[in-house]
């Protein structure tokens, strides 16, 4: 006579639990890696590795890899602003995407034609202006004068990745 599905269920759970001490294969679920902005070419594609004693900055489109000192207390957007700082460091007249973060939606809307008035380069798109937030393809500097020149005409902006520094 056939067995149910049931029972064979039924039996299989029991022939585990009568092996005590086998331990019970577990499916283990690897997250995909947490992909970042990369500092130098702007791809998705910059990944933060932990290693055993330090951590690594890693980009597969360009092939950026840098790697800093383990500090107890920091988080993957802490090693990731590091690395951001690293690349920075060693070449502030690079021309980048910049986001800038600003109050509203409508906000972003006004401050679009601003910049390129000013002579930036820019790119409007729609995900951008959900996100609240402006693209320039700037250097650093000129974007923090930037900002000041927005600010001065009653536009807030802040620089994206600024936004998790403490308030002054
Ligand atoms: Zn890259």
């Amino acid at each position: 006579m056939p067995r149910s599905p049931r029972d064979s269920y039924a039996h299989r759970q029991g022939t585990e639990r009568r092996t005590p001490g086998r331990p019970v294969p577990k499916v283990v679920r690897i997250p995909p890696p947490q992909l970042f902005r990369c500092p130098r070419c702007s791809a998705v594609s910059f990944q933060v590795l932990f290693h055993e004693r330090d951590v690594a900055g890693f980009c597969a489109e360009c092939n950026l890899r840098l790697r800093t000192d383990k500090t107890t207390g920091r988080g993957t957007p802490e090693y990731y602003a590091e690395f951001t700082r690293q690349v920075e460091a060693s070449c502030p007249d690079r021309i980048q995407r910049i986001f800038l973060k600003t109050n509203s939606v409508s906000e972003a809307k006004r401050v679009y034609p601003v910049v390129r008035r000013l002579g930036y380069r820019t790119k409007q798109s729609s995900p951008m202006l959900h996100a609240r937030l402006v693209m320039v393809e700037t250097t650093r500097d000129q974007a923090v004068a930037l900002i000041e020149k927005l600010r001065e005409q009653g536009m807030q902006v802040a620089l994206q990745d600024d936004l998790h520094s403490p308030p002054p």
